[in-house]
């Protein structure tokens, strides 16, 4: 390791204490999506004092910020979350992700100054509302990413590597408008939106056999009448159907799932509504900064392990296809297998396998920033890579 990395270093170890104190403070004060007012202020207060120009809030989005250190591109975005989930808190550790973009800019602002280019914090609310409109979606959305040259975010998990493969979402809204009439008196004046709400479950169980194994098809009701003894004129449901591969999920799979709804319609006479509320895509790793990031795990004395296959889905994978991006897992702790969004995991993300892992996460980033900005070309095989993915 060279002076620079060291110098780096150090800055986050000397910064260890108010890091961990940070990410704690956030534990202390889960915030679901969109609500993360007091984690937004603590975090931009926090990279304020400490010389960074924030922007908050940031793209519009009310929670959102963007705080920055050095001077102009390129700029390497350090992505951060910190919503929670309702009832169990930080059962996903995004109190970690925003420590740990913090503490990698903290030591890359340490060396900003004998660098060409910046580094920014941005901070993404509302990750976990993704049948919605999640917080990376909506940020895209306003040009937020415009101007940022590659893109980092750690997630802490039960295994350490970089994430391989996730999967893509849509979530759809499904109401059945029908006709109300007394469920005893004359019933046969009415029409059942309820009944088409069931029927489309029982369709898509039956679908169920004959999706590939990587799909995923799941949902709730949303509305399911008001009383029993009248006949139910309106009923709804979200369902979210996911794959891995995004001309699946697109072409063939949706088009089923949707023609359940349809076919309950003419069931039962009820008129079908489908919105697609919201579109994820799956992450596209790319594989110049994931190689960087490999390299810098390893100069920090913890190694990736195998590949990380993730059965959900992030908006991180939006984020992934408007710009260079990568995205990786280190063990906070927990054995695999451990259930996740659960209160195991809210437990860790409060105790020192948490703090330790976002503490190397922020070491790696660091570390992986300072080669960006020192090496343009490889920003430019980055970019290269990005354009041949997506195309
Ligand atoms: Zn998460």
């Amino acid at each position: 390791m060279d002076a620079l990395q060291m110098r780096a270093l150090s800055a986050i170890d000397e910064e260890r204490g108010a890091l961990v104190k940070l990410a704690d403070d956030l534990h202390a004060h889960p915030e679901v999506g969109y609500q993360e007012h007091y984690a937004a202020e603590r975090l931009t207060a926090f990279l304020r004092e400490r010389g960074f120009q924030v922007q908050f809030p940031y793209g519009g989005v009310e929670t959102a910020f963007r705080a920055q250190v050095g001077a102009d591109r390129p700029t390497i975005a350090l992505i951060a979350e910190y919503d929670a989930l309702p009832e169990i808190g930080h059962g996903c550790g995004h109190n970690l992700i925003a420590g740990s973009a913090v503490g990698a800019a903290l030591g890359a602002a340490a060396v900003i100054a004998e660098l060409e280019g910046s580094v920014a914090v941005i901070g993404t609310p509302a990750e976990e509302i993704l049948y919605q409109t999640p917080g990376k979606v909506r940020l895209l959305r306003a040009g937020a990413f415009s101007d940022i040259d590659a893109a980092l975010e750690f997630h802490p998990w039960t295994a350490t590597g970089l994430l391989t493969k996730d999967r893509a979402l849509v979530s759809l809204n499904i109401s059945f408008h029908g006709r109300p009439a007394h469920a005893a008196a004359d019933p046969w004046n009415g029409i059942n939106a309820l009944d088409g709400v069931l029927l489309t479950f029982n369709a898509i169980n039956a679908l169920r056999q004959h999706i590939k194994p990587e799909a995923r098809i799941h949902g709730n009701i949303t509305h399911g009448g008001e009383v029993p003894n009248v006949i139910h004129a309106f009923a709804a449901a979200q369902i979210i159907v996911r794959a891995e591969d995004r001309r699946y999920l697109f072409e063939e799979l949706l088009p089923k799932v949707e023609n359940c709804a349809r076919g309950a319609s003419i069931a039962t006479g009820a008129q079908v509504e489908i919105v697609r509320a919201s579109e994820i895509d799956s992450t596209l790793n790319n594989p110049v900064l994931a190689g960087l990031l490999e390299q810098a795990a390893k100069e920090c004395g913890i190694p990736f392990g195998a590949p990380v296959e993730l059965g959900a889905s992030t908006d991180f994978g939006n984020l992934s296809r408007a710009v260079p991006a990568a995205s990786f897992m280190i063990d906070i702790g927990l054995p695999p297998g451990t259930a996740w969004h659960s209160r195991e995991v809210a437990q860790a993300a409060g105790g020192p396998g948490g703090h330790r892992a976002m503490l190397n996460a922020a070491r790696i980033m660091a570390l992986t920033v300072l080669e960006l900005l020192r090496r343009r070309e490889l920003l430019q095989q980055a970019f290269a890579a990005f354009q041949s993915a997506v195309k």
